[in-house]
């Protein structure tokens, strides 16, 4: 078994291994392999992390060997030694997984130093203020990367001998400063470890690798994982490099550059260097970096060769490269390149440019752009100069992107009447209701304590594109007294704050936003998008203002149409309410009288934004209580608005309070119990669409889903009610009307069931919240509170919520379309959870065989990008 191989020199790999080798590590070993100078080394691969873990946290015997062999490889072909006073051969230590982790491990320079070596350095250079600036950097790092001592404890013993010497930058400490500091370092490490500072190098460099394998597991790495779907069992290579100074004078330096600016996308070398310094110090921000266009005046040949070089790097990997070098002694070296991160606009750009430039065809560049990075593209955002000075007061979950800047209201009708007042708010709430919508349709951003990414706060928010922070269980608020605590500052009604909903970020001030502009490119990239794709696209939308926005972002049609979601406005609650609380047939017709016209002209207005586009709509489908009245005020009003006596009312409302309602009386149990409301929808549905095919001339088909099914039998009499009341409208009105009825799948006994329930609908639609939510038997309104502890234990890496869970909830999604089909060949298959705009799960539709998915208004160019990668990757028919 041992002699699988975990160690593999730069010269022995290339770009194809990056699974094994990490992005770093194949990428040095390709430009090794192309002929650019980069210093030797090798890498230690993402399986030895494996087998680090499996082996209880250690690094095996075989793979300390291998080490040592590849050691002796690097000391031949450099001429050095490893721990050689007279000639020491000093590395890096630098983690690298399959996909790039900014910031999850720092790296480690200069290892190989100790008490002799940094004098042979100093001899061999002569150079001693070089060596222990060295030495004096190793110590800290190591300290802080591999034994967790703080950077700023050393920081702090640096700035006490500055103040003793008055001096104000590290460049004017002198030798002999500098090995003062060393054995100050040493002497801190010992006090706080209870040991020496390790001299012998291969101990450094043991400790060193095994402390980048840990980082694979520290809470940072796992968080980030989490958020970019990267998953736990790839780990992460640990390259180890021959060191190039940097730092021994003049004719040194060290630099990043990007082959095109990554914030605009605009073709041409963007970057900085700094002379005489090493690793980080370009970006520490200690001394000004120069713009790289510079080099050419301070080192003209070497600048010559870069830019060749970079521009064969970015012909070879066909791709705006992120490179980072050094200069040591009038030698240049190139350290990492990758693929560059970007911002959305850039991407766009840069994609279109490369197709344009004949590097890539269409379909390679479709895959240049990260979907979700589209939405920073459609929502307003903060003004980049105005952000930088401004500091978060707290910090919640990021659960709809965007940027808000508005004054605090702490209800949903403060909202409303503040924004008629033409005032700009942001609505800041312990957690939000269905009834909140109006207050939070008028709100620039919200900000709920608590709730997770799947809260009503933020799936509506979502759906509205507005900007929300959820669960920020940091603030302390008392809505009665409109205050709110965060960040030790407390927070009035009418005081200014903002919101990032793409980080999460919270800031007790006014920070000035930008409406986003959506270039040419664009739009050129998403028609490339549109050709390709097999999926259709639809939206979730139940007004005419969402769906007029969806179809200006490309959408087909409406997916789902919630009409629960029209009832709650204020004008008609008081007829819902007396829908619900009537106590028989005769008073739910009046109160269902009263509605029809109102839905009538929802779906006028739905049908008319579609400009003849097809739409789903969804029966009632919520549990009722959640219309209820709540308090005796309340139930006073309507009691006397229909005649009631209060007892008589408390009573019948206290009667409609479920144990679960979730799993209580709601869904198609409503048409079934009470036929008459699927009557008064359906009527409303069919007369709306007769109405506008005439004046518009469209060929409206309805799609008329019934919600919640879970057995064919159920199905069927409910479509028995919804054809009924649907063909004698038609006969009335003497026209043709084609529609359609189908159902939600998102029972899992309607997904086991499937044939049988084909052969009532005719087509299905996978509810993929509830369906998760029932496959996985937790709720996901609470799911937050626990799965935090899932997390951390690694029993689950994501919210099943957000990202389809292939294995469990995915097989009931196949099943059921596999039975359905062979029931009904051509039955029409779709999702509307969630779901449907996460690129992961969209990619899954695609490959089930799929018609089409749907998501929010905001999610559609994402999922419209996500379906053309699919069909990329995987391509049908
Ligand atoms: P990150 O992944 O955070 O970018 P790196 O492993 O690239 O970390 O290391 C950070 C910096 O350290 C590099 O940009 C480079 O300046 C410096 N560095 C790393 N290895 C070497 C080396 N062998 N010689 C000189 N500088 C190095
Ligand atoms: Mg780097
Ligand atoms: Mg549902």
């Amino acid at each position: 078994m041992e002699n699988k191989k975990y160690v593999y020199l730069f010269s022995e790999g290339d770009a194809s291994m990056r699974n094994l080798l990490g992005g770093k590590g194949a990428n040095l070993a390709e430009m090794t392999k192309l002929g650019i100078p980069v210093p030797e080394g090798f890498t230690i691969s993402t399986e030895a992390c494996t087998k680090y873990y499996e082996d209880g946290e250690k690094l095996s015997e075989g793979i300390i060997e291998e080490i040592k062999v590849a050691l002796a490889k690097m000391e031949e072909e450099t001429g050095k030694q490893f721990g050689n006073k007279e000639n020491p051969l000093l590395v890096s230590v630098r983690s690298g997984a399959r996909a790039s982790m900014p910031g999850m491990m720092d790296t480690v320079l200069n290892l190989g130093l100790n008490d002799e070596t940094v004098e042979g350095l100093a001899t061999l250079t002569n150079n001693a203020r070089f060596a222990y600036d060295s030495y004096r950097r190793f110590i800290q790092m190591f300290s802080d990367v591999v034994m967790g001592l703080e950077k700023s404890k050393f920081e702090r013993i640096l700035d006490e001998v500055k103040d003793k010497k008055g001096v104000k930058y590290d460049t004017e400490l002198d030798a002999n400063d500098l090995k003062e500091i060393t054995k100050m370092f040493k002497d801190f490490y010992k006090e706080q470890l209870g040991k020496d500072f390790p001299q012998n190098p291969t101990d450094q460099l043991i400790e060193a690798v095994s402390a980048v394998f840990r980082s694979w597991n520290n809470p940072r790495a796992i968080v980030y994982r989490r958020l970019n779907d990267i998953p736990a069992e790839w780990g992460t290579a640990v390259n180890v490099q021959r060191m190039a100074f940097g730092n021994m004078g003049e004719n040194c330096g060290t630099g990043v550059a990007f082959t095109r600016n990554p914030s605009t996308g605009e073709k041409g070398i963007y970057g900085e260097y700094l002379i005489n310094a090493q690793g980080e110090d370009v970006v520490a921000g200690i001394r000004t970096p120069q713009p790289i266009t510079q080099l050419e005046n301070d080192m003209p040949e070497i600048y010559k060769q870069f830019m060749e070089i970079a521009s064969n790097l970015e012909n070879h990997y066909r791709d705006m490269q992120d490179m980072e070098f050094t200069i040591e002694q009038g030698k240049l070296y190139f350290l990492q390149t990758r693929n560059g991160k970007r911002t959305a606009q850039a991407a766009l750009r840069i994609a279109v440019d490369l197709v344009e430039e004949g590097l890539l065809t269409k379909e390679e560049a479709l895959l240049k752009v990260e979907p979700k990075q589209l939405d920073t593209l459609l929502h307003p955002m903060f003004d980049v100069a105005e952000l930088k000075k401004a500091t978060p007061i707290g910090k919640g979950l990021p659960a709809s992107p965007g940027a808000a800047c508005g004054k605090v209201v702490f209800s949903a009708e403060e909202a409303k009447e503040w924004k008629e007042r033409g005032e700009k708010v942001v609505l800041v709430r312990l957690e939000t209701t269905p009834e909140d919508i109006e207050g939070m349709v008028a709100a620039e951003g919200i900000l709920t304590v608590r709730g997770g990414m799947t809260s009503h706060a933020a799936v509506v928010a979502r759906g509205m594109g507005t900007c929300c922070v959820s669960g920020c269980g940091d603030i302390k608020i008392d809505e009665e007294a409109k205050v709110f605590e965060l960040g030790g500052k407390t927070y009035k009604e009418g005081d200014f704050i903002s919101l990032d909903g793409s980080t999460g970020n919270i800031y007790g001030e006014a920070i000035k936003t930008v409406e986003p502009e959506i270039s040419g490119d664009f739009g050129t990239f998403m028609a490339w998008a549109d050709e390709i794709r097999a999926l259709k696209v639809r939206t979730n939308a139940d007004t005419p203002r969402d769906t007029a926005q969806a179809v200006k972002f490309g959408a087909e049609g409406i997916g789902l149409c919630r009409t629960e979601h029209m009832f709650f406005d204020e004008n008609r609650i008081p007829a819902v309410r007396e829908m619900i609380v009537a106590k028989n047939e005769e008073q739910r017709r009046k109160a269902l009288d009263k509605l029809l016209p109102m839905q009538r002209e929802d779906f006028i207005g739905i049908y008319e934004a579609l400009e003849g586009r097809p739409a789903t709509i969804r029966l009632l489908d919520p549990p009722l209580h959640e219309f209820l009245p709540h308090d005796d005020e309340d139930i006073k009003t309507l009691a006397s608005d229909m005649g009631l006596s209060f007892e008589e009312l408390k009573e019948t409302v206290e009667s409609l309070q479920e144990f679960n309602p979730m799993m209580g009386h709601r869904g198609c149990r409503l048409a079934v119990s009470y036929p008459e409301i699927a009557e008064m929808q359906t009527t409303a549905i069919i007369e709306a669409a007769i109405d506008v095919n005439r004046r518009k001339g469209y060929n409206i088909v309805p799609e008329i889903m019934v919600p919640l099914v879970g057995e064919v039998k159920e199905l069927k009499y409910v479509k028995d009610i919804i054809t009924k009341t649907a063909d004698a409208i038609i006969e009335r009105e003497g026209v043709e009307l084609k529609y359609m009825v189908g159902t939600m799948i998102e029972i899992p006994r309607a997904a086991l069931t499937a044939d049988q329930v084909a052969q009532e609908a005719e087509f299905f639609s996978f509810g993929t919240n509830d369906l998760t939510q029932m496959t996985f038997g937790f709720s996901r309104d609470d799911a937050a509170k626990f799965l935090k502890y899932y997390y951390d234990n690694g029993i689950y890496e994501s919210d099943p919520f957000q990202r389809l869970d292939q294995t469990g909830v995915g097989k009931l999604v196949k099943m059921a379309a596999e039975l359905g089909k062979s029931t009904r060949p051509n039955i029409k298959l779709g999702i509307c959870g969630e779901h449907g705009g996460d690129p992961a799960s969209i990619e899954f539709c695609h490959n089930t065989g799929l018609n089409y998915v749907s998501c929010s208004p905001f999610r559609v160019p994402i999922a419209r990008l996500a379906a053309a990668q699919a069909q990329v990757k995987n391509p049908r028919k």
